[in-house]
């Protein structure tokens, strides 16, 4: 029998969601590719097929996946600390990134606590705030499409626990120089942890964001936040990481779901830092055609940012972003729309360059 029970009042009687759930926006990924021939820039991926020592490693561990992995990822996170110079104690890992930010908001945040970040920037900020039930504030980027960080510093009160700074910026590209965040943080009262989020640091250029370590080892309230999913080419092995101070850390460690981070991924990611410089000879060509794409851009108009992650930004207004989209759609092209701000293209091959470049060829930029 199946039968609706109902209340008193005579209405249906059934589980509900929390309000914050039912209010949560969902995370929009970038759509995925089908078919060979089109063109994947729409998710920030790492084009290049894994490297063949990571392949083998993770083909490896598949040969033990009876058994659980190692619930503190001991050997991993030995290995992110000793190539940061810091200790294993001030590493967590979690599945992506997105893992380790979801343990920092929800090891921080009680309900009605405020997260300050930048918008536009990552999707996933306003959703893992909401679902811890905090309430996420969100501060416009300045004209050149970076942070505003004088609002954003005064965007923090009372109620402020966390501060989200992405660098490079996803969507636009743009990075913080270290010493506006050294005089943000000389400025924040020091129980309010500020996340750096470092997904794209691998393909930045040196000196043009922060050194992010030299501010956590200045400011205990700093975290630093890195994933293995872009340059190193995990983003489907789900493993990033977080340095902060032991407490935190431990902190983190503690919130996270048990063995959310598979043998496969740890030992990834192991091999991944062992091929280092693999990494770092394919994100220079991704640097190179990143050049080239801005180049022509600006040549046929566009003002673009300076990027410095794997990815360029197109400010549209909505009628334009929807021709852009209907273009790139068209040529096979997948890459991401933002309602209200624009277009954002991932750098990949030069084929894929010279695709993106064809398509621009036949539209007109705004007019600033
Ligand atoms: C892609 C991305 C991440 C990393 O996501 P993972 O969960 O590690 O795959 C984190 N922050 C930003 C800003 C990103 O764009």
């Amino acid at each position: 029998m199946n039968a609706s029970q109902t209340s008193m009042l005579g209405e249906t009687v059934r589980p509900s969601l929390r309000s914050a759930v039912v209010g949560l926006p969902g995370y929009v990924p970038g759509r995925r590719a089908q078919g060979a021939d089109v063109a994947a820039l729409a998710s920030n991926e790492n084009h290049h097929e894994p490297l063949p020592s990571v392949a083998a490693a993770v083909a490896e561990a598949a040969g033990r996946m009876n058994r659980y992995p190692d619930m503190g990822a001991v050997e991993l996170r030995e290995r992110i600390a000793a190539q940061l110079s810091v200790t294993a104690e001030e590493v967590a890992v979690g599945p992506g990134s997105v893992g380790v930010l979801q343990q920092i908001i929800t090891g921080l945040c009680d309900a009605g606590d405020e997260v300050v970040f930048a918008w536009r920037s990552f999707e996933a900020y306003p959703i893992l705030v909401e679902l811890a039930g905090a309430v996420p504030v969100r501060v416009p980027l300045d004209a050149e499409e970076g942070h505003d960080l004088d609002s954003m510093a005064a965007a923090v009160t009372e109620r402020t626990r966390v501060v989200l700074l992405c660098t490079p910026n996803n969507p636009t590209g743009v990075p913080i120089a270290h010493e506006r965040i050294e005089a943000f943080l000389r400025g924040l009262r020091r129980d309010v942890l500020v996340v750096i989020d470092e997904a794209y640091v691998e393909y930045a250029e040196d000196g043009s964001g922060p050194d992010s370590l030299a501010l956590y080892r200045e400011f205990p309230n700093v975290c630093v936040l890195r994933t293995f999913s872009k340059a190193y080419g995990l983003a489907g092995l789900r493993v990033g990481y977080a340095v902060a101070s032991p407490d935190i850390a431990e902190g983190l460690r503690r919130t996270a779901i048990p063995f959310g981070v598979t043998a496969l991924a740890q030992q990834a990611a192991i091999a991944s830092l062992d091929a280092e410089a693999g990494m770092r000879e394919r994100s220079a060509g991704v640097k190179r055609e990143r050049g080239r794409l801005q180049e022509a851009l600006r040549a046929l108009g566009w003002t673009v940012p300076e990027s410095q992650g794997n990815f360029v930004w197109l400010r549209t207004g909505d009628e334009l972003r929807t021709s852009l989209l209907e273009a790139f759609e068209a040529a096979g092209v997948m890459v991401r729309g933002y309602a209200g701000d624009g277009v954002r293209i991932t750098v990949a091959d030069s084929a894929s360059t010279d695709r993106v470049i064809r398509v621009l060829n036949g539209i007109t930029p705004p007019r600033h």
